[in-house]
Protein backbone atom coordinates (compact mmCIF):
# COMPACT_ATOMS: atom_id res chain seq x y z
CA UNK A 1 0.00 0.00 0.00
CA UNK A 2 1.19 3.67 -0.39
CA UNK A 3 0.25 5.44 2.45
CA UNK A 4 0.51 8.96 3.61
CA UNK A 5 0.86 9.68 7.48
CA UNK A 6 0.15 13.30 8.48
CA UNK A 7 1.57 14.51 11.57
CA UNK A 8 4.99 11.35 10.51
CA UNK A 9 7.27 13.67 12.52
CA UNK A 10 5.30 13.73 15.48
CA UNK A 11 5.76 10.76 18.53
CA UNK A 12 3.07 8.95 17.61
CA UNK A 13 3.47 9.01 13.59
CA UNK A 14 6.83 8.46 13.31
CA UNK A 15 6.33 4.77 15.43
CA UNK A 16 3.23 4.29 12.54
CA UNK A 17 6.01 5.13 9.78
CA UNK A 18 7.80 2.57 11.12
CA UNK A 19 5.60 -0.04 11.78
CA UNK A 20 3.73 0.57 8.09
CA UNK A 21 7.25 0.30 6.62
CA UNK A 22 8.68 -2.95 8.48
CA UNK A 23 5.49 -3.92 6.80
CA UNK A 24 6.82 -3.57 3.27
CA UNK A 25 4.31 -0.89 2.90
CA UNK A 26 5.55 2.82 0.99
CA UNK A 27 5.03 5.43 3.73
CA UNK A 28 4.70 9.38 3.11
CA UNK A 29 5.07 11.12 6.18
CA UNK A 30 3.75 15.15 5.96
CA UNK A 31 4.59 17.18 8.85
CA UNK A 32 4.76 21.12 9.20
CA UNK A 33 7.36 20.21 12.14
CA UNK A 34 5.85 22.47 14.40
CA UNK A 35 5.95 20.31 16.94
CA UNK A 36 7.34 17.18 15.23
CA UNK A 37 10.98 16.50 14.19
CA UNK A 38 12.96 15.68 11.60
CA UNK A 39 15.17 13.66 14.64
CA UNK A 40 12.03 11.24 14.48
CA UNK A 41 12.41 9.79 11.42
CA UNK A 42 15.77 10.70 10.31
CA UNK A 43 16.61 6.74 10.82
CA UNK A 44 14.80 6.90 7.82
CA UNK A 45 16.35 9.02 5.71
CA UNK A 46 17.02 7.20 2.17
CA UNK A 47 15.04 4.59 3.11
CA UNK A 48 13.67 3.44 -0.63
CA UNK A 49 9.88 3.52 -0.08
CA UNK A 50 10.19 6.49 2.29
CA UNK A 51 9.49 10.19 1.59
CA UNK A 52 8.91 13.51 3.62
CA UNK A 53 6.85 16.39 2.80
CA UNK A 54 7.26 19.55 4.73
CA UNK A 55 3.61 21.18 5.04
CA UNK A 56 0.89 22.44 7.19
CA UNK A 57 -2.09 20.44 6.80
CA UNK A 58 -4.13 23.08 7.45
CA UNK A 59 -3.36 24.40 4.17
CA UNK A 60 -4.89 22.74 0.74
CA UNK A 61 -2.66 19.52 0.35
CA UNK A 62 -1.24 18.03 -2.98
CA UNK A 63 -0.01 14.41 -3.35
CA UNK A 64 1.24 13.11 -6.76
CA UNK A 65 -0.10 9.71 -7.21
CA UNK A 66 -2.45 7.23 -5.73
CA UNK A 67 -3.11 6.54 -1.91
CA UNK A 68 -4.47 3.47 -0.29
CA UNK A 69 -4.76 5.10 3.08
CA UNK A 70 -4.71 8.76 5.04
CA UNK A 71 -3.90 8.33 8.54
CA UNK A 72 -4.65 11.90 10.13
CA UNK A 73 -2.40 12.60 13.06
CA UNK A 74 -1.14 16.12 12.89
CA UNK A 75 -2.06 17.70 16.20
CA UNK A 76 -0.90 19.47 19.37
CA UNK A 77 -1.92 17.11 21.82
CA UNK A 78 -0.35 18.21 24.64
CA UNK A 79 -2.15 20.54 27.18
CA UNK A 80 1.20 23.18 27.11
CA UNK A 81 1.02 22.96 23.24
CA UNK A 82 -2.60 23.68 23.06
CA UNK A 83 -2.76 26.52 25.64
CA UNK A 84 0.49 28.00 23.64
CA UNK A 85 -1.13 27.70 20.04
CA UNK A 86 -4.85 27.56 20.55
CA UNK A 87 -5.61 28.79 16.95
CA UNK A 88 -3.23 26.48 15.37
CA UNK A 89 -4.88 23.33 17.52
CA UNK A 90 -8.41 24.28 16.55
CA UNK A 91 -6.90 24.71 12.63
CA UNK A 92 -5.43 21.57 12.78
CA UNK A 93 -8.17 19.25 14.42
CA UNK A 94 -10.59 21.34 11.91
CA UNK A 95 -9.35 22.50 8.51
CA UNK A 96 -6.36 19.85 8.87
CA UNK A 97 -9.24 17.02 9.29
CA UNK A 98 -11.29 18.69 6.34
CA UNK A 99 -8.28 18.84 3.88
CA UNK A 100 -7.29 15.44 4.78
CA UNK A 101 -10.75 13.67 4.29
CA UNK A 102 -10.93 15.50 1.02
CA UNK A 103 -7.59 14.12 0.06
CA UNK A 104 -8.72 10.53 0.94
CA UNK A 105 -12.23 11.10 -0.84
CA UNK A 106 -9.97 11.73 -4.32
CA UNK A 107 -7.54 9.15 -3.88
CA UNK A 108 -10.15 6.26 -3.12
CA UNK A 109 -8.24 6.01 0.27
CA UNK A 110 -9.22 4.48 3.36
CA UNK A 111 -8.95 7.26 6.20
CA UNK A 112 -7.73 7.25 9.95
CA UNK A 113 -8.58 9.96 12.19
CA UNK A 114 -6.40 10.12 15.82
CA UNK A 115 -9.35 11.51 18.06
CA UNK A 116 -8.26 11.35 21.71
CA UNK A 117 -9.91 10.75 25.45
CA UNK A 118 -10.15 14.32 25.70
CA UNK A 119 -13.36 13.93 23.83
CA UNK A 120 -15.01 13.11 27.35
CA UNK A 121 -13.91 16.32 28.67
CA UNK A 122 -13.35 16.01 32.49
CA UNK A 123 -15.79 13.03 32.29
CA UNK A 124 -18.77 12.17 34.81
CA UNK A 125 -18.76 8.13 33.80
CA UNK A 126 -16.08 6.52 34.76
CA UNK A 127 -14.39 4.45 33.05
CA UNK A 128 -14.54 6.10 29.70
CA UNK A 129 -16.64 3.71 27.20
CA UNK A 130 -17.06 5.04 23.34
CA UNK A 131 -20.88 5.51 24.40
CA UNK A 132 -20.75 8.11 26.58
CA UNK A 133 -20.70 12.09 25.04
CA UNK A 134 -18.49 13.49 27.53
CA UNK A 135 -18.44 16.52 29.48
CA UNK A 136 -16.23 19.49 27.62
CA UNK A 137 -16.24 22.84 28.15
CA UNK A 138 -16.24 24.67 25.14
CA UNK A 139 -14.45 28.11 26.22
CA UNK A 140 -12.00 26.59 28.73
CA UNK A 141 -8.53 26.54 27.71
CA UNK A 142 -9.15 23.13 26.56
CA UNK A 143 -12.23 23.97 24.52
CA UNK A 144 -9.43 24.21 21.58
CA UNK A 145 -8.23 20.69 21.37
CA UNK A 146 -11.41 19.06 22.79
CA UNK A 147 -13.68 20.78 20.41
CA UNK A 148 -11.53 20.56 17.77
CA UNK A 149 -11.29 16.46 18.11
CA UNK A 150 -14.83 16.31 18.57
CA UNK A 151 -15.44 18.44 15.26
CA UNK A 152 -13.24 16.01 13.65
CA UNK A 153 -14.74 13.04 14.41
CA UNK A 154 -18.33 15.09 13.32
CA UNK A 155 -16.27 16.16 10.17
CA UNK A 156 -14.81 12.16 9.46
CA UNK A 157 -18.58 10.61 10.15
CA UNK A 158 -20.10 13.39 7.95
CA UNK A 159 -17.76 12.10 5.03
CA UNK A 160 -18.33 8.65 5.82
CA UNK A 161 -22.06 9.05 5.17
CA UNK A 162 -22.57 11.40 2.83
CA UNK A 163 -19.49 10.40 0.80
CA UNK A 164 -19.25 6.80 1.52
CA UNK A 165 -15.50 7.56 2.77
CA UNK A 166 -13.42 4.23 4.72
CA UNK A 167 -12.87 5.64 7.60
CA UNK A 168 -11.73 4.92 11.12
CA UNK A 169 -11.36 6.47 14.47
CA UNK A 170 -9.55 5.93 17.71
CA UNK A 171 -9.98 7.76 20.38
CA UNK A 172 -6.48 7.71 22.21
CA UNK A 173 -5.62 7.55 26.06
CA UNK A 174 -2.29 8.79 27.42
CA UNK A 175 0.30 7.04 25.72
CA UNK A 176 3.69 7.27 25.85
CA UNK A 177 7.17 6.01 24.95
CA UNK A 178 10.59 7.39 23.29
CA UNK A 179 10.30 10.41 20.42
CA UNK A 180 8.14 12.09 23.03
CA UNK A 181 9.14 16.27 23.16
CA UNK A 182 11.23 16.50 26.78
CA UNK A 183 9.80 19.64 27.01
CA UNK A 184 6.08 18.99 25.60
CA UNK A 185 4.68 19.85 29.53
CA UNK A 186 3.45 16.33 29.71
CA UNK A 187 3.24 14.63 32.75
CA UNK A 188 5.21 11.84 31.90
CA UNK A 189 8.23 13.28 30.42
CA UNK A 190 8.03 16.15 33.06
CA UNK A 191 8.39 13.72 35.57
CA UNK A 192 11.54 11.57 33.89
CA UNK A 193 13.16 13.94 32.78
CA UNK A 194 12.70 16.16 36.05
CA UNK A 195 14.32 12.60 37.76
CA UNK A 196 17.32 12.18 35.07
CA UNK A 197 18.41 15.87 36.07
CA UNK A 198 17.94 15.38 39.84
CA UNK A 199 14.80 18.33 39.88
CA UNK A 200 11.95 17.67 42.32
CA UNK A 201 8.70 16.06 40.63
CA UNK A 202 5.94 18.76 40.21
CA UNK A 203 2.79 17.38 41.01
CA UNK A 204 0.05 19.22 40.70
CA UNK A 205 -2.23 19.92 42.98
CA UNK A 206 -3.09 17.07 45.63
CA UNK A 207 -1.88 14.26 43.01
CA UNK A 208 -4.93 12.53 42.88
CA UNK A 209 -6.11 13.33 39.36
CA UNK A 210 -5.97 9.82 37.79
CA UNK A 211 -4.50 8.43 34.25
CA UNK A 212 -3.92 5.63 32.33
CA UNK A 213 -0.84 5.10 30.62
CA UNK A 214 -0.46 3.27 27.42
CA UNK A 215 3.07 2.39 25.62
CA UNK A 216 3.36 3.27 22.17
CA UNK A 217 3.93 0.05 20.54
CA UNK A 218 0.54 -1.01 22.18
CA UNK A 219 -1.00 1.82 20.26
CA UNK A 220 0.36 1.15 17.06
CA UNK A 221 -0.70 -2.50 17.16
CA UNK A 222 -3.97 -1.26 18.09
CA UNK A 223 -4.00 1.05 15.32
CA UNK A 224 -2.28 -1.43 12.33
CA UNK A 225 -5.48 -4.06 13.50
CA UNK A 226 -8.60 -0.94 13.66
CA UNK A 227 -7.14 -0.59 10.20
CA UNK A 228 -7.02 -4.11 8.89
CA UNK A 229 -10.99 -4.42 10.27
CA UNK A 230 -14.44 -2.94 9.36
CA UNK A 231 -14.94 -1.09 12.70
CA UNK A 232 -16.36 2.30 11.53
CA UNK A 233 -17.64 3.86 14.94
CA UNK A 234 -14.74 5.05 17.36
CA UNK A 235 -12.59 3.11 19.51
CA UNK A 236 -11.07 3.78 22.34
CA UNK A 237 -7.73 2.76 22.64
CA UNK A 238 -5.27 2.89 25.96
CA UNK A 239 -4.14 1.02 29.14
CA UNK A 240 -6.34 1.01 31.30
CA UNK A 241 -4.37 0.39 34.43
CA UNK A 242 -4.90 3.64 36.39
CA UNK A 243 -3.44 5.53 38.49
CA UNK A 244 -3.03 8.64 40.77
CA UNK A 245 -0.57 10.99 39.30
CA UNK A 246 1.12 11.07 43.10
CA UNK A 247 1.63 6.84 42.71
CA UNK A 248 2.65 7.97 39.37
CA UNK A 249 5.22 9.81 40.69
CA UNK A 250 6.26 7.59 42.71
CA UNK A 251 6.73 4.90 40.22
CA UNK A 252 8.95 6.77 37.78
CA UNK A 253 11.40 7.21 41.12
CA UNK A 254 11.16 2.81 41.38
CA UNK A 255 12.02 2.53 37.53
CA UNK A 256 14.29 5.44 37.53
CA UNK A 257 16.00 4.50 40.40
CA UNK A 258 16.67 8.04 41.27
CA UNK A 259 15.39 9.59 44.61
CA UNK A 260 13.86 12.76 43.96
CA UNK A 261 11.56 14.85 45.70
CA UNK A 262 7.89 15.07 45.00
CA UNK A 263 6.28 18.88 44.99
CA UNK A 264 2.95 20.20 45.43
CA UNK A 265 2.85 22.67 43.06
CA UNK A 266 -0.46 24.94 42.27
CA UNK A 267 -0.21 26.40 38.73
CA UNK A 268 -1.77 29.86 38.36
CA UNK A 269 -2.21 29.77 34.64
CA UNK A 270 -4.86 27.48 32.86
CA UNK A 271 -2.54 24.86 32.80
CA UNK A 272 -4.91 22.74 35.38
CA UNK A 273 -8.01 24.78 34.65
CA UNK A 274 -10.67 22.09 33.36
CA UNK A 275 -7.56 19.37 33.94
CA UNK A 276 -10.03 15.87 33.82
CA UNK A 277 -10.29 14.25 37.96
CA UNK A 278 -10.03 11.07 36.45
CA UNK A 279 -9.46 9.42 32.90
CA UNK A 280 -9.18 5.83 32.12
CA UNK A 281 -10.26 3.83 29.28
CA UNK A 282 -13.31 0.99 28.90
CA UNK A 283 -11.44 -0.92 26.11
CA UNK A 284 -13.93 -3.95 25.89
CA UNK A 285 -15.07 -3.06 21.73
CA UNK A 286 -11.23 -3.29 21.10
CA UNK A 287 -10.70 -6.74 22.85
CA UNK A 288 -14.28 -8.03 21.07
CA UNK A 289 -13.62 -6.48 18.00
CA UNK A 290 -10.19 -6.18 17.12
CA UNK A 291 -8.92 -8.63 19.94
CA UNK A 292 -6.61 -6.01 21.73
CA UNK A 293 -5.18 -5.77 24.76
CA UNK A 294 -1.68 -4.32 25.99
CA UNK A 295 1.30 -6.07 26.49
CA UNK A 296 3.96 -3.67 27.80
CA UNK A 297 3.95 -3.44 31.42
CA UNK A 298 4.15 0.21 32.81
CA UNK A 299 7.46 -0.48 34.37
CA UNK A 300 8.86 -1.86 31.32
CA UNK A 301 7.21 1.04 28.88
CA UNK A 302 9.02 3.83 31.60
CA UNK A 303 12.41 1.71 31.64
CA UNK A 304 12.50 2.30 28.18
CA UNK A 305 10.96 5.86 27.63
CA UNK A 306 13.42 6.88 30.47
CA UNK A 307 16.86 5.40 28.32
CA UNK A 308 15.43 7.25 25.28
CA UNK A 309 15.23 10.73 27.33
CA UNK A 310 18.90 9.97 29.19
CA UNK A 311 20.65 9.43 25.72
CA UNK A 312 18.53 12.54 24.39
CA UNK A 313 19.34 14.76 27.35
CA UNK A 314 22.81 13.37 27.32
CA UNK A 315 22.84 12.25 31.15
CA UNK A 316 25.33 10.02 31.50
CA UNK A 317 24.39 6.42 33.98
N1 LIG B 1 0.65 16.84 35.75
C1 LIG B 1 1.38 16.99 36.91
N2 LIG B 1 2.66 17.47 36.81
C2 LIG B 1 3.26 17.79 35.65
C3 LIG B 1 2.50 17.63 34.46
C4 LIG B 1 1.19 17.18 34.54
O1 LIG B 1 0.90 16.70 38.02
O2 LIG B 1 4.43 18.22 35.66
C5 LIG B 1 -0.72 16.30 35.83
C6 LIG B 1 -1.80 17.10 35.09
O3 LIG B 1 -2.33 18.12 35.92
C7 LIG B 1 -2.81 16.01 34.76
C8 LIG B 1 -1.96 14.76 34.59
O4 LIG B 1 -0.70 15.04 35.19
O5 LIG B 1 -3.70 15.81 35.87
C9 LIG B 1 -1.73 14.38 33.13
O6 LIG B 1 -1.32 15.54 32.44
P1 LIG B 1 -0.76 15.55 30.97
O7 LIG B 1 -0.33 16.96 30.68
O8 LIG B 1 0.25 14.48 30.80
O9 LIG B 1 -1.93 15.18 29.97
P2 LIG B 1 -3.52 15.12 30.05
O10 LIG B 1 -3.81 13.74 30.49
O11 LIG B 1 -4.03 16.13 31.04
O12 LIG B 1 -3.94 15.41 28.68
Amino acid sequence: MRILITGGAGFIGSHLCDRYLADGHEVIAMDNLSTGSTDNIAHLAGHPRFSFIKHNVTSYIYVAGPLDMVLHLASLPSPVDYLNFPIQTLKVGALGTHNTLGLALDKGAKYFLASTSEVYGDPLVHPQAEDYWGNVNPVGPRGVYDESKRFAEAMTMAYHRYHSVDTRIVRIFNTYGPRMRADDGRVVPNFICQALRGEPLTVYGDGSRTRAFCYVSDLVEGIVRLMNSDVEGPVNLGNPNEMSILDFAVLIKEVTGIQSNIVFVHPTDERVRDDPKVRCPDITRARMLLGWEPQVPVKEGLARTAEYFREKLGIPR
